[in-house]
Formats: C-alpha cells, sequence, structure tokens
C-alpha cells in the first residue's frame, strides 16, 4: 500500500512517516501549558455559547439557496467557522460572505463552499474517497471536507496560511487531513487518484496535472477564467472524468482569488 504524509506534511522536504509509523496527527496534540479542552477565541461573545444556533441558521439560509445533500448541509453545521477568522471577523462568521484572512487572500463564502461540495457529493453515495484542496486559505473547507472524505489532502502555496491553518485546525484532530505546503498547480502525485479535486483559486485553465490526478469516475470542481471577457470573470467548472474521457459542464459566475505560481 502506498504511504500517505503525516500531518502536516510539507513538499519542500521529504514527506512520509517512516515504514511502521503510526499516522496520528501529531500537531493535534496541546501545546505545554494549553489545555486541551479549546475556548472560544477572544471577541467571540455574541457568537459565543450559542454558536450552534448562529450556525444552524446559516444551514437553513443555504437550504433556502438550494443546497439539498444532507452530508453537505451536515457537515456544515458542524465546522466551527467563526474559528477560523481572526477575533475582530467573529460576529460576521456566519453571514453568506467572505472575509479577510491575511496575505491578500479571503476565506470562501459558506454559500459558495457548500454548492461547490453539494457539486463534488451530487450523484455520489456515501464518503467520497481521497480528496485534493488546492488553496488550504486558514483551513476551514478542509475541515469540511474532512468530515465527508476519507482523506483530504490540501495545499496552500504561502507558508503564512499554511501555518495558520494548521493552526486553527489543531484543536480538531483530524487525522484523516493532511496538510501540504507547495504549489498546487502541480497537484500532489503522491496522494493521487484522487475521487475528487477542489480548487479555491481560480485560473486560466485546469493544471493538466489535476486531470490527471483525478480518478476515473472522480469529479473535479474548480473556478477558472471565462477568457474572452473582462479580465477577472470566472466561472465554475465541473469536470467528471469519464471512461471515455472528459466531461466539462460550465456553470454559474464566482469570484475567487487567482491561482498563482510558486511559493510565498
Ligand atoms: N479554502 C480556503 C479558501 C482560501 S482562498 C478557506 O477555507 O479559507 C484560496 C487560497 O488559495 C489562498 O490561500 C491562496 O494563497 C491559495 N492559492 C492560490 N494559488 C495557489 C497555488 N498555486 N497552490 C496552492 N494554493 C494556492
Amino acid at each position: 500500500m502506498k504511504e500517505r504524509p503525516s500531518f502536516p506534511a510539507r513538499l519542500d522536504r521529504p514527506a512520509g512517516p517512516a515504514k511502521g509509523q503510526k499516522r496520528t496527527a501529531a500537531s493535534g496534540q496541546p501545546l505545554p501549558g494549553q489545555n486541551a479542552v479549546v475556548a472560544m477565541p477572544p471577541g467571540a461573545r455574541g457568537v459565543g455559547l450559542d454558536s450552534s444556533a448562529v450556525r444552524m441558521s446559516m444551514v437553513r439560509k443555504l437550504e433556502a439557496q438550494g443546497i439539498r445533500d444532507p452530508r453537505v448541509l451536515s457537515a456544515m453545521g458542524a465546522v466551527e467557522r467563526h474559528r477560523f477568522v481572526d477575533s475582530a471577523l467573529v460576529n460576521q462568521a456566519y453571514e453568506d460572505t467572505s472575509l479577510p484572512i491575511g496575505l491578500g487572500q479571503t476565506i470562501s463564502k459558506p454559500g459558495v463552499v457548500a454548492r461547490m461540495l453539494d457539486l463534488l457529493l451530487d450523484g455520489r453515495t456515501g464518503h467520497i474517497g481521497r480528496v485534493l484542496e488546492i488553496g488550504t486559505g486558514c483551513g476551514y473547507q478542509a475541515a469540511v471536507l474532512s468530515r465527508l472524505a476519507d482523506e483530504v489532502y490540501s495545499i496552500e502555496r504561502l507558508r503564512g496560511l499554511h501555518d495558520k491553518a494548521r493552526d486553527n485546525l489543531r484543536h480538531l484532530r483530524l487525522a484523516n487531513l493532511h496538510l501540504l505546503f507547495g504549489d498546487g498547480r502541480d497537484g500532489y502525485a503522491a496522494g493521487a487518484p484522487y475521487g475528487a479535486i477542489i480548487a479555491a483559486a481560480g485560473g486560466e485553465a485546469v493544471p493538466q496535472a489535476w486531470l490527471d490526478q483525478l480518478a476515473i469516475g472522480g469529479r473535479l470542481v474548480a473556478p477558472v477564467s471565462t477568457g474572452a471577457s473582462l479580465a477577472g470573470t470566472q466561472a465554475l467548472l465541473v469536470v467528471d472524468k469519464l471512461p471515455q474521457g472528459l466531461r466539462q459542464t460550465f456553470l454559474e459566475a464566482v469570484n475567487f482569488v487567482p491561482l498563482k505560481s510558486g511559493l510565498g
């Protein structure tokens, strides 16, 4: 069986546990002096103890927007989005809005996250197998994905955000989530083939590596530039890799941060 990287894996140095080593979310352990019971972040008052009620109201709005898959709704209802944003923004955490997460990047709107996950799961039963996410950002979508897939590999090109995601995710101790630091345009061949690939940043076209690393029967959802028209125009693209070839479906206009090259 193929070895998988430990958590968090890095692409800039040899990844993967030694043979026989138990794969655990090592960084899920509390830091010295830190209690395993995680307190609400400072500034969480107002979301505070009743965050589940605010989250349920977000889930009802997602349903009203047309998200029907109970697996997606349940995962969105379970992950505490307010833990992934700066304390000053906590009271906006359950609004359907993107929010800054530093280094010029944003956490996607809950509506867009749910829509993409709904598309990924559409027509499939149970858990999706291995998933590759490009653009970890603050780690929110990765946490939601980890509830829907067997294994999640999430790549981020900005070290500051890769580190932030690791910090944000520590309390969740998600043993099936692998954070990778690298240029996601190359995908992550060591985890391939993937049952699903999801990108949180949009480029001119879908990189060939993603298509190569998608399993037959797998599905990719990504924002892509629609080219001809005004700069910055993107649409959601769904690619199904069928035995007879690729089937592409362009959907609604979206607005994601650009897919960039190299590390930062
Ligand atoms: N899913 C994230 C959304 C983050 S925004 C969340 O829940 O917060 C998109 C992210 O994609 C940004 O952090 C950006 O740095 C990252 N990104 C852009 N180009 C990339 C690339 N080539 N490889 C990996 N990450 C990339």
